[in-house]
């Protein structure tokens, strides 16, 4: 069966676990050789690479902080040393921590919009320095927060808010280049990150559950494949978007 990313060279960030570690070894399945980025979990990291090469793909693992200029740059330059081109970004890395009003300080801010949304503008800065001249696609991870914000989630909510204004705006900027740019919105999905915020055992997990049309919260292979999809030829006529990957939560 022929592979949809066949030569293609992709960047995750935040992939050493949860639903970026599902990207990079779905994106390896179609054939494309993933740069596999962390901040601290190598161990994570080196646990997708080898999967990755174990299922005969090339996959390399660059630590950085990518709310950092100079790990980002340090992040490309690998990437540029190891594969020579970038035709696929996930901006996947992204945190999320719960405040109320009272309790939101500048700490709590810019820790948030840091990476979420500085980290994204880094990255795609880098990114699209090595695109080839036939384009490529980038793909942003947002949050259905971003358009049904809950309590108690002001500045996540807001960072994701950004992610799509971003992705629309550039979407206008790059199509001359062809590069694609969307995002996906995932709703709650079961990762490292929501098991230790305590989420995926929590009541507000059974409202969720509740409030869906497909009943169940998500698995990181349901973003995985649809981040397939946009980052493929397959999604060639498709820019600027934000799909909602929620069970028909919204
Ligand atoms: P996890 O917390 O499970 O994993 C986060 C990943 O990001 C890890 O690989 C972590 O690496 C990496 N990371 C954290 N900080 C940095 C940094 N400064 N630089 C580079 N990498 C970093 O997250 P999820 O898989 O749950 O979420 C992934 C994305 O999906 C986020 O953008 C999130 O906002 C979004 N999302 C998640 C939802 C969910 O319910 N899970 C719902 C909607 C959106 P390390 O361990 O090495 O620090």
């Amino acid at each position: 069966m022929s592979q949809k990313l066949q030569g293609k060279v992709a960047v995750v960030t935040g992939a050493s676990k949860g639903i970026g570690a599902a990207i990079a070894l779905h994106l390896a399945k179609e054939g494309a050789s993933v740069v596999v980025n962390y901040s601290s979990s190598k161990d994570g990291a080196d646990r997708v690479v080898a999967a990755i090469v174990d299922n005969g793909g090339k996959a390399l693992a660059v630590k950085a902080n990518v709310a950092k200029f100079e790990d980002v740059q340090h992040l490309f330059a690998e990437t540029k040393k190891a594969f020579g081109k970038v035709d696929v970004l996930v901006n996947n890395a992204g945190i999320y921590e719960f405040a109320p009003l009272e309790a939101i300080n500048p700490e709590h801010f810019h820790k948030q919009f840091d990476l979420n949304v500085l980290g994204l503008l880094l990255t795609t800065q880098e990114a699209v320095k090595l695109f080839p001249a036939e384009g490529g696609s980038i793909v942003n991870l947002s949050s259905v927060v971003a358009t049904t914000p809950v309590p108690n989630a002001s500045v996540y909510s807001a960072t994701k808010g950004a992610v799509d204004a971003l992705t629309r705006s550039l979407a206008a900027e790059l199509g001359p280049r062809h590069i694609r740019v969307n995002a996906i919105n995932p709703g709650m999905v079961e990762t490292e990150g929501t098991h230790t915020a305590g989420i995926t055992e929590s009541d507000f997990r059974k409202q969720i559950e509740q409030q869906t049309p497909l009943g169940r919260i998500g698995q990181p292979r349901d973003i995985a494949t649809a981040t397939v999809f946009l980052a493929s030829s397959d999604a060639g006529w498709v820019t600027g978007q934000t799909l909602l990957v929620a069970g028909g939560y919204r």
